[in-house]
């Protein structure tokens, strides 16, 4: 038994939101009591304390949308690369990077993908992946990542037939393994979904097929409307917008992630809100590829579940957060917009969009829920209390303020050294492969 107390804790549990000098009780995997800290500490005289240090205690963060795959892509620079729109992004650069993708560097990207999640207090991840020059095995790669440094996580594979024909059965192939896997091995720390890369580089035909395959009613995590060019894509082809296409093809549903929906309108708006399709925010990724602003502070008044993600922009979710606060601000013109819908994206929806996947709550501390716990080494300057929570983390807080993690009951990172794990050699041997990717894709190394 652990005991966690001695900070300022923030639950997400509506009926104890904040707890002054707070901890939180862990057996095993899950929470067992939540409670001020001398009280806890009377009652489990035998547990092993760990002291916050008058530090915030808070449930361990949701990313809903990531992508492992980018990680080495950070500082490469492809001659003559200098694309004018969001098409030019993906041929220029992802599609480029992601074909000659080996799973050795899969598995680097995974374990220094994680190392970051963890050291920001991220513990559970979406991921979407997408290695067209190593297809099978890709996901199992990401997975054993994901296991040794203890990250709790829900993985596919984006199917595109952007390669032909043959690679896109392969991708097929590779989620309905890892979903077999998956669900055989009944591990709640790891689940698996469909990935779709979009609706422009899927037919129809291809579609109905990986219907056809989910007997088992897996999930779709799939990319809608980034760019305007999905939407006139699906518009010339099929004479309709990309939510109505995925609604005609089956996509949509309860465990389907759409996600950016930048260039949606009103009826398709409703049409997610009518088949409870969940849509993912990302807002670096979106003002980095310059594709617009999706209007989600009207998917949350429509009662859409809106979550947030990165995009693999970063995997500090609190970046995310505050960059979604000003963008929303900006775009309405509007200084009184988002302060209530972001954290709401963050805090809580992200727990129950990972709650239609994992067996156990997470996102909240409370009895039952998974003991995904982080403590920040923020001591705040004026008074904090349940009401004002959101505003001292987004002004005062990152992800750099993590200095503890603990995952499904588990120390991954105390006092911000990583448990077990030879973080320098993985860096090394990380910056070495990117090396070797750069140069297979024609990028140049600065001196
Ligand atoms: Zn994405």
């Amino acid at each position: 038994m652990i005991i966690i107390g001695n900070g300022r804790l923030i639950t997400r549990d509506l009926k104890t939101p904040f707890v002054e000098n707070g901890a939180v009780c862990v057996q095993g995997s899950t929470i067992k009591e939540v409670g001020n800290t001398r009280s806890l500490k009377d009652k489990y005289p035998e547990a092993e304390f760990i002291d916050a240090r008058d530090g915030v205690i808070m449930p361990g963060l949701i990313n809903t949308h990531h992508h492992i795959y980018s990680a080495m892509a950070r500082g490469m620079s492809l001659p003559n690369h200098n694309p004018k729109n969001f098409m030019e992004i993906l041929e220029g650069m992802w599609w480029k990077l992601d074909r000659k993708l080996t799973l050795e560097q899969i598995s680097l990207s995974a374990f220094t993908t994680y190392l970051d999640c963890v050291r920001n207090g991220v513990t559970t991840v979406f991921d979407h992946h997408a290695s067209y020059g190593s297809v099978e095995g890709s996901l199992k790669e990401i997975s054993k990542a994901a296991r040794e440094l203890g990250v709790r996580t829900c993985l596919c594979y984006e199917i595109s037939e952007r390669d032909g024909e043959e690679k896109a059965k392969q991708a097929i192939e590779e989620n309905f393994d890892f979903i077999r896997v998956t669900r055989s091995s009944g591990n709640n720390l790891q689940k698996a979904m469909i990935g779709l890369h979009a609706s422009f580089t899927l037919s129809d035909g291809i579609l109905d097929f990986i219907g056809g395959e989910n007997t088992v009613g897996a999930g779709y995590h799939v990319h809608v409307a980034e760019g305007i060019a999905d939407v006139q894509d699906s518009v010339r082809k099929y004479g309709m917008r990309v939510v109505h296409r995925l609604r005609e093809r089956n996509i949509l549903g309860p465990k389907t992630l759409a996600v950016h929906c930048v260039n949606i309108d009103e009826a398709e708006m409703d049409v997610l809100k009518e088949t409870d399709t969940m849509v993912i925010h990302n807002p670096e990724s979106n003002m980095g590829n310059a594709v617009g602003c999706p209007q989600v502070l009207d998917m949350c008044r429509k009662g859409i579940l809106t979550g947030l993600g990165t995009d693999g922009y970063t995997s500090d979710m609190l970046e995310s957060m505050k960059v979604a606060n000003i963008l929303h601000k900006h775009d309405t013109k509007n200084p009184s917009a988002a302060w209530g819908e972001i954290p709401q994206m963050l805090f809580y929806n992200n727990a129950e969009i990972a709650g239609r996947f994992f067996d156990t709550p997470v996102g909240v501390l409370k009895p039952g829920a998974a003991a995904d716990i982080i403590i920040m080494d923020y001591i705040p300057l004026t008074p904090m209390n349940g009401d004002n929570c959101n505003g001292h983390i987004l002004f005062g807080m990152n992800g750099r303020n993590v200095v503890t993690t603990m995952i499904d009951g588990i120390i991954r990172m105390r006092d911000r050294k990583l448990k077990g794990i030879d973080e320098a050699a993985i860096m090394a041997e990380s910056r070495e492969e990117a090396a070797r990717l750069w140069k297979s894709i024609g990028g140049e190394i600065m001196q």
